[in-house]
């Protein structure tokens, strides 16, 4: 089966910087999908450049079959790839609610998009308590939590998160993973995750990609990674322990 998303032979670049380097990796139908690395690795750059934001691209980005390397990226979220950056990007002045009307603007069935606003308050309980509050008054977790709602909102195949745990307290993180991996099972989502906390990312996914220096240099299903010794030593903390029964 053709995958969801396949990306081959990507690089990138900001400016005179080059920074991603022959880069191949695919996302399944409805699996998830890990990026893994040190800081600067290049794992954010390659989200942006599956969303066309910011850098510059020469390689084969298909999703569902078609190129979209090129394609604006209004385009590109339309076809139906919704990204959530670091740091969120949601309005702190706006509600709740005009926040996830927001990332349904490109979509025309209001009565579904209404039914899905619902789905959000049922998935996160907490933005139906402040949907008539601006965003700026939740806690990190809550934002998060709004960040992917919203992501959510535009009915997508693939979300894409970058370091979606970052700052959050561990039970939050907790939280969010596992609302995550329900979404995935029943709306059949596509899931690529950039994320700095590798034993979460890799008990949540089914695939994982490591990068280095703007390379792809470790790849397999996420049980063949944890039992990988320089996955274990670079990113787990353990390498002591053997995966031997
Ligand atoms: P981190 O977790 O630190 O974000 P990362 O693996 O996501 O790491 P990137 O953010 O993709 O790495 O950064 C890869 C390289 O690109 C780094 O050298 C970084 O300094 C550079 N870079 C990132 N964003 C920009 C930008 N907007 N302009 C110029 N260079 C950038």
């Amino acid at each position: 089966m053709t995958p969801l998303l396949a990306v081959h032979g990507l690089c990138a670049a900001y400016r005179s910087l080059a920074v991603l380097s022959d880069v191949s990796i695919e996302v399944p139908h409805g699996g998830i999908t890990t990026l893994l690395g040190a800081n600067g690795a290049g794992k954010t750059t390659l989200l942006r450049a599956i969303s066309n934001v910011l850098v510059r691209t020469t390689g084969e980005i298909i999703f569902d079959g078609k190129r979209i390397d090129g394609q604006p990226c209004d385009a590109i979220a339309r076809a139906g790839i919704a990204h959530v950056p670091d740091g969120r990007g949601t309005f702190s002045q706006l509600t709740v609610e005009e926040n996830l009307c927001l990332g349904a603007i490109s979509r025309r069935d209001r009565r579904a998009w209404q039914r899905d606003m619902a789905r959000m308050y049922e998935y996160f309980p907490r933005l139906h308590a402040y949907r008539r509050k601006p965003a700026g008054l939740m806690s990190g977790g809550e934002q998060q939590m709004l960040a992917i709602a919203r992501a959510l909102m535009l009915s997508p195949r693939l979300l894409m998160l970058d370091e979606p745990s970052f700052g959050l307290a561990p039970m939050v993180v907790r939280q969010i993973f596992d609302i995550l991996r329900q979404i995935n099972r029943e709306r059949q989502l596509g899931v690529l995750l950039v994320e700095q906390n590798a034993s979460l990312a890799l008990e949540l996914a089914n695939n994982a990609y490591v990068m280095e220096a703007g390379r792809v240099t470790i790849s397999g299903t996420a049980s063949d990674l944890r039992g990988d010794e320089r996955v274990r030593r670079a990113y787990l903390g353990h390498p002591e322990e053997t995966t031997h029964a």
